[in-house]
């Protein structure tokens, strides 16, 4: 099917583009890179009158870093923030993460920020993001805003950007130094997580000073495993303890159940992934 007619605007600045949306209102529909907004108005589930493509503005692309913090442009490709040397130096979780996410296709055209605004419960870059305590930068007519991760995921498909706001970019405290794994479950490679766990973990000669752990697909948004990141630190990052620190991962998750699992199955995923991802990010 190819979609309802629809007016295309591709401003060059922020400033147009929400004067565009401010203009147009519930009619217009941001695009960043397309890949899930392009099937759904195939699909004609959304029919806006109005598509504001952000891929002409340049100051939304980028990544550079800021004192503590990596700053990734919201329009930086999953391919450019995959291969990029600053993020493999300061956020490796990120790196782990993107080496699973789709295809080589879908990274070429998908957006860090588009994934992250789309908020799908299954999608990779939630449970990162909010393991490494990101901040994102909301703006709008009347200026910007910062959002912290543990704000940013409100519900399925659903995040703290209001319909006539931007996602500029995102700021990732470094965590220079730290080892990371991202551990995905799938049937199929390329497929989305039925569970998959985010974890980076600072170890100290052979013991865990501290660890953050994401978990994707067990609840309508990415959850930390807290009582797991609490019951680590102090740890030898030896198998068992780490097999026993893990137990807790499924805590208070609520895992949807379909046809690729039920709820019990994924809450079994969550425990087994996270004491493999913890193990080697510790290098265990
Ligand atoms: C075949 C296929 C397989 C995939 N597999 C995976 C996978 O395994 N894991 C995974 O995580 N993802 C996967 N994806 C999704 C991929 O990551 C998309 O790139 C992503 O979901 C959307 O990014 P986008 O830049 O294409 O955004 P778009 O599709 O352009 O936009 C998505 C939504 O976000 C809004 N939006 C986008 N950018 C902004 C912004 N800056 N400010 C405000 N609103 C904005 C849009 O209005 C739209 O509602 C897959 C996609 C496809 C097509």
């Amino acid at each position: 099917m190819i979609p309802a007619q629809f007016e295309y605007l591709a401003p060059t600045t922020v400033e147009e583009a929400l004067a565009a949306l401010a203009e147009h209102g519930d009619e217009a529909k941001i695009m960043a890179g397309g890949q899930s907004l392009l099937p759904v108005l195939r699909m004609r589930l959304n029919a806006p009158e109005v598509v504001i493509d952000l891929g002409r503005i340049e100051g939304l692309r980028g990544i550079r870093e800021d004192g503590d913090a990596l700053v990734i442009g919201a329009m930086t490709t999953h391919t450019e923030v995959g291969t990029n040397e600053l993020v493999a130096q300061h956020a490796l979780l990120l790196t782990k993460a993107l080496e699973h996410l789709a295809d080589a296709q879908v990274r070429h055209r998908g957006t860090f920020g588009g994934a992250l605004v789309h908020a799908d419960p299954a999608g990779d870059l939630g449970a990162p993001a909010l393991a490494l305590e990101a901040e994102f930068v909301i703006a709008g007519t009347g200026g910007s805003r910062t959002v912290a991760a543990a704000d940013f995921f409100t519900d399925v498909f659903t995040t703290a950007v209001g319909e006539d706001e931007i996602l500029t970019e995102v700021r990732i405290p470094k965590h220079t130094g730290w080892g990371a794994q991202y551990e995905k479950f799938v049937r199929v490679s390329h497929q989305w997580a039925i569970v998959a766990v985010a974890a980076t973990v600072r170890a100290e000669g052979g013991t865990i000073a501290e660890a953050a752990i994401g978990l994707t697909n067990m609840g309508s948004t990415p959850l930390r495993a807290s009582a797991v990141e609490q019951a680590l630190v102090g740890q030898p990052a030896t198998e068992d303890a780490v097999r026993q620190a893990a137990q807790a991962a499924a805590d208070g998750t609520t895992p949807p159940s379909d046809l690729n699992g039920d709820a019990d199955y994924r809450r079994h995923l969550a425990t087994v992934l996270t004491r493999r991802a913890v193990l080697a990010a510790a290098g265990g």
